[in-house]
């Protein structure tokens, strides 16, 4: 019998706010413990949440983005259980009518188009984080992050492979950073993920037991989590013995490599939901949403099509390009101060990329400026450094973001065009090599090839080559 995988993606984003969801507390990351607090996000009785504006037109806006219905009305609900990072012993979410509904998200992989739906987008709050000492006999709550504004959106099970499933997240995670709504730093999890995956023989309408991974937290830990639970319930599967794949949750722990079970699923009712008392439904005019879906950012597919377009480079170039916002940017500001699309391109995805691996660094961290490049480029066209030396040049602005021109100078790189300068060096090397000249005379054609390496070598690769090279042919031709 031949199966197929089924996964369906939660992701859950930290809206780019200001302040928190139902206070005034700053969502800075990285503040002492428990200083970006109050009596709010603290949920001491007596206190009343005010809902955010900013989290509302961020969120039309993420929903908007991903070809969303928005809800003009929709509402808060109550998420009762009781976790010590959420002292409410509720979580102020949405359940029956979310902000936003169905999408779709469109995207290629692997030459085949997939089409993946939005089942929805609500809001809701973040819980703190336990801090586990390890040498200690007790856990610390940081309760910074506890009323951060949060999107959960929730996909339908429309992924039929791990690869296809973190090359969603890669996709929406573009969406979702053009679109201004959300850092999606995972490495400080402010976009994070759970993934439900089960298996069915092809050709079965039906479902087949599914089984959420919790705590992934990088687009290789997705792909990762998801191969090997892949692999459990597909063995299970092929022995027979799939009825041992229960509806559970089950916890990805990165050094094992392995899922473990964490909890048996719940069900809606064990949350008791019910509506927010403290909070009015949420009303959203349809002139706004209009407003937001009109004013929308160039998104990465749109971006894409018109790199290809205007500057001619490869579709797989530009896709490399886009999927990151920074990269883009530096893109486009070095294309537009007049040089060579394809050429610029060539040192983004050469150089600069190898570099930015080479030291462990993100895009984010480039200090170059564009117009350095944009001048690199100019002198090496201009024949005033060879490509070889444009190479180091290159590697010294990575790092300094100096100008060309004073690495050039502070190096010594400039090429040697000059022709007094050039002859001496020619004549040298015609003097030195005689046994070439006689093997060029008895029709060795190589033997130029090799002076002119010699002419390069003399000169430590600052030789202009078309000049030395014509030069080196004019004076073996006399010679004949
Ligand atoms: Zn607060």
């Amino acid at each position: 019998m031949v199966y197929e995988t089924v996964i369906g993606l939660e992701i859950h984003a930290e809206l780019k706010t200001k302040t928190k969801i139902f206070c005034s507390c700053s969502t800075e990351f990285g503040k002492k413990p428990n200083e970006n607090t109050c009596p709010i996000c603290l949920g001491i009785p007596g206190t009343l949440p005010v809902l955010n504006e900013d989290v509302i037109k961020l969120a039309v806006k993420a929903g908007t983005a991903l070809g969303c219905k928005i809800n003009n009305y929709n509402k808060m609900d109550r998420k009762n259980y009781f976790y010590p990072d959420l002292t409410k012993n509720f979580q102020t979410s949405q359940y029956d009518i979310p902000m936003c509904g169905e999408g779709l998200v469109k995207f290629d992989f692997e030459g085949k188009e997939v089409k993946v739906r939005i089942n929805r987008i609500h809001i809701e709050e973040d819980a703190g984080k336990l801090v586990h000492l390890e040498d200690e006999p007790y856990s610390l709550i940081d309760y910074n992050r506890c009323g951060v504004p949060l999107i959960e959106i929730v996909t339908e099970p429309d992924l039929r492979s791990p690869a296809e499933a973190a090359e969603f997240m890669r996709q929406l995670k573009g969406i979702l950073e053009y679109a201004e709504v959300s850092d999606c730093r995972m490495e400080q999890g402010s976009i994070r993920c759970d993934a439900n995956i089960s298996i069915r023989p092809v050709g079965q309408e039906e479902y087949g037991t599914k089984v959420e991974i919790k705590n992934i937290n990088s687009f290789r830990e997705v792909q990762k989590a998801l191969e090997r639970e892949e692999k459990r319930q597909r063995e299970l599967y092929q022995y027979g013995e799939e009825y041992k794949i229960k509806q559970e949750t089950r916890r990805w722990d990165a050094a094992k490599a392995k899922t473990l079970p964490m909890r048996s699923k719940e069900e809606a009712h064990d949350y008791r939901y019910f509506p927010e008392p403290d909070l009015t439904p949420i009303i959203i005019q349809q002139e706004f949403i209009d407003e937001t879906r009109a004013n929308l950012p160039e998104m990465p597919a749109e971006k894409r099509q018109r790199f290809v377009r205007d500057y001619k480079i490869p579709q797989k170039d530009a896709s490399i390009i886009i999927a990151n916002k920074t990269l883009a940017h530096f893109y486009e500001d070095t294309v537009a101060l007049g040089v060579d699309p394809k050429v610029v391109d060539n040192y983004i995805l050469g150089d600069m990329l190898r570099l930015l691996n080479k030291k462990g660094l993100e895009p984010e961290d480039i200090t170059m400026d564009p117009k350095n490049l944009a001048h690199l480029i100019q002198v090496i066209d201009e024949g005033k450094i060879s490509k070889t030396a444009g190479k180091e040049v290159f590697a010294e602005m990575f790092d300094t973001n100096k100008s060309p021109d004073v690495i050039i100078e502070e190096k010594g790189l400039a090429q040697i065009s000059s022709s007094d300068e050039l002859e001496k060096l020619v004549d040298e090397v015609l003097k030195n090599n005689p046994q070439s000249i006689e093997d060029f005379k008895a029709g060795k054609k190589q033997a130029a090839g090799y002076l002119m390496g010699q002419v390069m070598k003399a000169s430590k690769g600052q030789a202009n080559p078309q000049i030395a090279k014509k030069m080196i042919d004019d004076k073996l031709a006399i010679l004949v």
